[in-house]
């Protein structure tokens, strides 16, 4: 048997259909701001990869692009206009942010319901006692992949690899709300490979090249690889062997196919999802 392959592209591309045809019936643009400090060139083509997802599903969105120097006050009070701004319904400040600029602060001095990223105290508190609010992407898209391949969660055993704020520990969150029983494991976590093989659900956030061998994985598991690393050869692989996992695992993403896509599709859901609470606008 080999796993059968989970889709991620395909699975974006239906949510951002869907996105689209939601917006065309309502009478305003969602706007999304992305604020970009300095040129890091790994995130120039996740910013332009956003814009033009962005443009084509009919949002209002445009990156503002400040230079590297930028002052951390300047760089708050752009936010203080963008968060009373009514045109704007998402506010993302691209990470990294250099030296001089505080993240901690950044997150924030944005307004929790304009923070499409998630990452907001508010909402990552919201998050953890129940209450809606913004969900941070990545683990979003992973709850969308899991429900697209048909994966039973209520009752499942899910591992998370990863107790990160952006990644590991929203998941833990999205699971747990989705009636799983997940353990989360770390660094210090005494035996990782023990660990992985009780899982029926296999959630991998380390950045660690490939450090998920075939045999952590339980015969028929569900494999989502969040990693996103390059390995001697300067290829893009994941957390995960894939190979080695194919004949184990039931269902996997690959990587580059899997997770990535589904990061920017559902920091256009959160965009659309503000806009509607933000203003008051209830679909038909
Ligand atoms: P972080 O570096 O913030 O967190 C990594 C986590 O993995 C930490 O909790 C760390 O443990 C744990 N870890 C690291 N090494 C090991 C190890 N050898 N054994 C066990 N646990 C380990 O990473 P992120 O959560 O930000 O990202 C994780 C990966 O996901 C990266 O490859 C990143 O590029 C990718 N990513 C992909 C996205 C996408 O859109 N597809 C979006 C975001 C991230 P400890 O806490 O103990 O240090």
């Amino acid at each position: 048997m080999t796993a059968r392959i989970i889709d991620g592209k395909a699975v974006a591309e239906a949510l951002r259909a869907g996105l689209a045809a939601r917006i065309a019936r309502l009478n305003f643009r969602p706007g999304l701001r992305v604020v970009r400090v300095g040129d890091d060139p790994a995130s120039g083509v996740y910013v332009r990869n956003k814009d033009r997802a962005a443009a084509a599903a009919g949002f209002d969105s445009a990156t503002i692009q400040l230079p590297a120097e930028t002052r951390e006050s300047d760089l708050l009070m752009l936010i203080a206009d963008l968060n009373i701004d009514p045109a704007v319904d998402g506010i993302l400040v691209q990470l990294p942010l250099p030296p001089q600029i505080r993240p901690d602060m950044v997150i924030a001095a944005i307004d929790p319901e304009k923070d499409v990223d998630g990452f907001h105290p508010v909402n990552a508190g919201r998050l953890a006692t129940q209450q809606p609010g913004l969900v941070p992407c990545t683990p979003k898209g992973v709850m969308h992949l899991l429900r697209a391949a048909g994966t039973a969660l209520a009752g499942a055993r899910a591992v998370v690899l990863g107790r990160s704020q952006i990644v590991g520990r929203p998941m833990l969150q999205l699971l747990l709300a989705a009636d799983c029983t997940v353990t989360v494991v770390h660094s210090r976590t005494r035996d990782l490979p023990a660990e992985c093989r009780r899982a029926e659900i296999l959630v991998a956030a380390v950045g660690r090249a490939e450090l998920v061998r075939g045999d952590w994985i339980a015969a028929g598991a569900t494999i989502i690889d969040v990693g996103i690393n390059r390995d001697a050869a300067g290829k893009l692989v994941g957390d995960v062997a894939f190979a080695e996992a194919l004949p184990h695992a039931g269902a996997i993403t690959p990587v580059p196919g899997g997770v990535g896509p589904m990061t920017i599709a559902c920091l256009l859901e959160n965009t659309l999802e503000a806009a509607l609470a933000r203003r008051g606008v209830a679909e038909a």
